[in-house]
């Protein structure tokens, strides 16, 4: 019996046992892979399990009966727009209200430069769709969000890690990265960069680096994207200026309401210089037609009648709250390993104490019901054992001091092993 193809059905030589397909999968397919820590997130949602791994917000905080009131209003008045098609641009009042939110971090925007998405995640895959052609290479820091990671890698292109320390990305090694890049002849396409409060590793890139860091990219021809969705979550302080605030035409400007409101309306934004916007909407056409018009009039919706600024600043203080719970209980039950203290968004770094590794660590912490993200998530290489993600975001204070108490003490029975 031919064991590639035993399912009963034919399928394109090629395939086999378990999937028929297999051979007839476009080359981008065989590089989207399921997280190898999937299966264990799914015992990480247990109730008996603090789950540190998730980046899920908050959102009991949101006056829930007030938006409900206000969705039902505009599906009264307003019922067959709500649920018609629309532009593939997005909505114009929504890219008005948007123009008003980036202005916070210094965007001097106009709405016709706001092109809506379905999250700043299918702005990631339009970004890579018109820009990235197979071997390609995208520059990102070392570690890198991994939902980027994973649409960078299904175009193929490659990802050449430039590292960061407190201040966020290093200019010197971006620069020695990019100069190597252009010796070896390599095309490089975008520098990815999560400037404010990291998605994993919590820093925030200084403001004196941030026009050196724009000064470099042009000097080398690289489109930066600036994937910001923390930006207006930090803990002190106004928030810095954009990239995209002093450099309009080399900078793509991902924003979303994930995080700042609510993630299940799945609408995220780019702001992007004109010639490319027109290829993003022709690319969003191509893959949805339009964002979905019940999402975006809702949110408008909510800006409109609701304290939208005063939601973010209590976001701020619930997520600060938290952060300071992790950062104490880190210090009492997790001595030997490092970490920064982010001051914004939802992540900390931590660094194991040596000979550790965080991915071989997590079937055993699961076992002791607490669950992280390992570091290897967040490199396209597989690096990054001797890190670990942990999430403040969405357990409760006591339930974040808790879960880093039983993982200090997963931690000491490795080191005891
Ligand atoms: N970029 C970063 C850095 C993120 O952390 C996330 C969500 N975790 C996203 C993009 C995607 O967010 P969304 O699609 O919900 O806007």
């Amino acid at each position: 019996m031919d064991d590639k193809l035993s399912t009963g059905r034919p399928g394109p030589t090629g395939g086999t046992r378990l999937d028929p397909w297999f051979g007839a999968y476009a080359q981008r397919a065989h590089g989207m892979r399921a997280s190898e820590i999937r299966a264990l997130f799914a015992v990480a949602n247990r109730p008996e399990v603090v789950s540190l791994a998730g980046g899920m917000p908050y959102l009991d905080g949101l006056p829930l009966d007030s938006i409900a009131d206000t969705i039902q209003r505009l599906v009264a008045t307003r019922g067959t727009t709500v649920l018609q098609y629309g532009s593939g641009q997005g909505d114009e009042t929504l890219r008005e209200h948007i123009v008003d939110v980036v202005a916070m971090e210094g965007i001097d925007a106009h709405p016709d430069d706001v092109v809506v998405t379905t999250g700043s995640q299918q702005a990631l895959d339009l970004v890579a769709r018109i820009f990235v052609d197979p071997g390609d290479v995208v520059v990102a820091e070392a570690p890198s969000y991994v939902g980027a990671l994973g649409v960078f890698r299904s175009y193929q292109a490659e990802v050449e890690h430039v590292p960061l320390d407190a201040d966020g990305l290093v200019p010197e090694a971006l620069e020695a990265t990019l100069e190597r890049l252009a010796r070896e002849g390599r095309r490089v396409k975008l520098l990815y960069t999560v400037p404010n409060f990291h998605n994993p590793a919590g820093v925030t890139l200084s403001a004196e680096r941030r026009p050196k860091i724009l000064e470099i990219a042009r000097r080398y021809g690289v489109l930066v994207v600036e994937d910001n969705p923390y930006g207006l979550l930090g803990f002190s302080g106004d928030p810095l200026p954009a990239l995209r605030a002093s450099d309009e035409e080399g900078v793509l400007y991902l924003g979303s309401f994930s995080k700042t409101f609510a993630p299940g309306y799945r609408v995220g934004w780019v702001i992007a210089p004109h010639a490319v916007r027109e290829k993003l909407v022709l690319a969003s056409e191509s893959s949805i037609l339009c964002p979905s018009n019940a999402s975006q009039l809702a949110i408008s919706a909510y800006m409109e009648s609701a304290d939208w600024r005063g939601q973010i600043k209590s976001f701020r203080e619930l997520y600060r709250e938290r952060r300071d719970a992790m950062t104490t209980a880190l210090t009492e039950h997790m001595p030997d390993s490092s970490w920064n203290t982010p001051d914004g968004g939802f992540y900390v770094w931590v660094k194991l104490p040596p000979g550790l590794d965080a991915r071989a660590m997590l079937p055993r912490a699961v076992t002791s019901r607490v669950a992280y993200v390992p570091g290897t998530a967040f490199f396209a290489d597989g690096t990054g054992a001797d890190h670990l993600r942990l999430s403040y975001c969405f357990p409760t204070p006591e339930r974040i001091r808790e879960g880093v108490r039983r993982l200090g003490s997963v931690i000491g029975d490795e080191r005891d092993l």
